[in-house]
């Protein structure tokens, strides 16, 4: 893997959107087709519902689409789940995992959300594992020693050949309008690269770690060439074309 690896700009729609929404998906592919982004992979985690129809939009363009959960298993007796060979079926390259709200709501623990990225792994999809602090974590000054832990935790191997993305998402950053300052990003990813190094050697050098929290076209110019930020993970600014495209553009 290069040691500079291509930024990647990820939207994640959470549970939003509909089959009228896939109008998004070709308002991206369109736009990328007219004016391309070469510097930067391009990536949409609609809804499970219409990630297959998605998907379709998106073959042979510059737009990838990926998921937003897996399940541990690849498949049998789970009512209700979808395994990651299931999604890489309808058309995933990429599977958000650990989300904050995720590990919130269904009280994923890093054991869970490692075992998840295995599983993605072994579908031969690309985990984006999900790490960050609470507000309270933060202001005690425990930001580093949280995601630290995290990171041991929810982190995988990986063998040559295949890719994991982590992505720091402030837990008090996301969907508030509210972004820690330059210098507190650029601490947190250089730990992160840094706990990346020391546990993949080399390999941690390629590994990306996007930026997630608030990210919007007003504020992705100051945040997007930060030392070690390769990328962002983009919620509510990914729902509207104009919007992540106006991210898309800043690369
Ligand atoms: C997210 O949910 O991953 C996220 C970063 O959301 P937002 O951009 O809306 O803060």
């Amino acid at each position: 893997m290069s040691q500079s690896p291509k930024t990647l700009i990820a939207g994640n729609w959470k549970m939003n959107g509909l089959t009228k929404d896939l109008a998004q998906f070709e308002a991206v592919v369109t736009a990328l087709n007219e004016k391309p982004a070469p510097d930067c992979q391009v990536l949409l985690c609609p809804p499970v519902t219409i990630l297959a129809g998605a998907s379709q939009i998106c073959q042979n363009s510059a737009l990838q689409t990926g998921a937003q959960n897996t399940h541990v298993a690849e498949s049998g007796a789970h009512t209700g789940d979808i395994g990651a060979t299931m999604l890489r079926d309808a058309g995933a390259d990429f599977i958000i995992v650990g989300h904050s709200e995720r590990r919130a709501d269904h009280q994923e623990t890093d054991g869970v959300v490692n075992a998840k990225a295995r599983s993605c792994l072994n579908a031969g999809l690309i985990p984006i594992i999900c790490v960050g602090e609470t507000h309270a974590e933060r202001t005690s000054g425990l930001a580093l020693t949280v995601v630290e832990h995290q990171l041991n935790g929810s982190v995988p191997d990986f063998d040559e050949g295949q890719e994991i993305v982590i992505a720091y998402e402030p837990v008090w950053a996301i969907g508030t309008g509210l972004v820690p300052d330059t210098n507190d990003i650029t601490n947190m990813h250089a730990a992160i690269r840094e706990w990346l190094v020391t546990r993949f050697g080399e390999r941690g050098k390629g590994v990306r770690i996007l930026y997630g929290g608030s990210l919007k076209p007003s504020n992705a110019a100051e945040i997007l060439p930060i030392p070690n930020v390769n990328g962002g993970l983009i919620g509510g600014a990914s729902l509207k074309s104009e919007d992540f495209l106006g991210i898309v553009y800043t690369v």
